[in-house]
């Protein structure tokens, strides 16, 4: 399939394009978010800042679950001691992406008063997790890692050379556009380490014989990854296709068809019900204000209400006999 005809089946928006850049078949994502990332963004409010991360946060979790096989969730969550004390994103295998900061909102907006948003100064120590859940039945996979750089993309560096032994290129933009829109893009690369033996996937690369060019295509193509402007990665005036073809066509680049990505969260009153039900009687008492307890979903603020009848009533129809 040629670039051309995957955009002209897929558009250009809230995507995910798996790549290959040859002749050693490293393998690349490209992400572009828009009214995904809008419609969380917009919907919490949050501190610029704090949006910014957020924005990241989501963008790393689509290109990273994008090169992975699994069928369940893929979350990224990040723990800090500062002003921000944690982000999560998390992606499932069917493209439904969501997420939400928690955050003091007045030591965030001081941290960033000189327009620096750094990891340091926004959200200080912690770590970095990456959790995949594919059901009940399976086991759950999870690395955590420090927090160590000064912007998301280098803690996901660090983790991809401690965890995996993989050596990661990330360029990644978010802005707020002339209309007050959010956007977001960015490019992934990543080949095996020299000595890994097999071939990367996907489809079939050339052995890696001549150290000397696979360290050269390596250097080059991180030039190019990163000669991506933020308007490149995250504008619309650059069709993804255009880009890619700019930044890789000399070496060779072969496209894999686009996947989509909305915004779309996985709560429901009835799982909201079926915690309400496994809660001990004190529990329930600690949340009931004015004889209602409220809950609200963190991340796409969906909001419920019962009342102590009504509670008692679910309950009852649950209990053990
Ligand atoms: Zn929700």
């Amino acid at each position: 399939m040629s670039l051309a005809d995957i955009f002209a089946e897929s558009g250009h928006d809230d995507l995910l394009l798996p790549f290959q850049v040859n002749p050693f078949g490293l393998r690349g994502r490209m992400v572009r978010l828009n009214s995904a990332v809008n419609t969380i963004l917009s919907r919490h409010d949050y501190p610029e800042p704090v949006s910014l991360l957020l924005g990241e946060v989501m963008t790393i979790a689509v290109c990273l679950a994008g090169a992975l096989k699994y069928e369940g969730v893929f979350s990224l969550q990040i723990k800090g001691d500062g002003p921000i004390r944690s982000m999560v994103a998390d992606i499932t295998s069917e493209g439904h992406l969501r997420g939400y900061a928690a955050f003091d909102a007045e030591a965030a907006t001081a941290a960033a008063e000189d327009g620096e948003v750094t990891v340091p100064r926004l959200i200080g120590g912690g770590y970095i997790a990456f959790t995949v859940d594919q059901g009940e039945d399976t086991e759950r996979y999870q690395g955590i890692v420090p927090l160590s750089g000064h912007t998301l993309a280098e803690c996901t560096h660090a983790y991809f050379r401690q965890s995996e032994q993989l050596e990661t290129g990330l360029n990644i933009a978010v802005r707020k556009d002339e209309f007050d829109v959010w956007r977001a893009g960015a490019l992934m690369l990543q080949r095996m380490p020299l000595d890994g033996g097999d071939a990367p996937e996907p489809g079939k690369a050339r052995p890696v014989h001549d150290l000397d060019a696979y360290e050269d295509a390596w250097r080059t193509a991180m030039v190019m990854l990163s000669s991506a402007s933020a308007d490149e990665l995250a504008g619309t005036r650059v069709a993804p296709d255009r880009l890619l073809f700019r930044l890789f066509h000399e070496s060779g680049i072969v496209a894999y068809p686009a996947q989509p990505v909305v915004e779309q969260c996985r709560c429901s009153q009835d799982r909201v019900e079926t915690v309400l039900k496994s809660l001990s009687p004190e529990e329930v008492k600690e949340m009931t204000v004015d004889g209602l307890v409220s809950v609200t979903c963190e991340f796409c603020k969906s909001h419920w209400e019962y009342d102590e009848p009504t509670l008692a009533r679910m309950r009852e129809d649950t209990a053990p006999n």
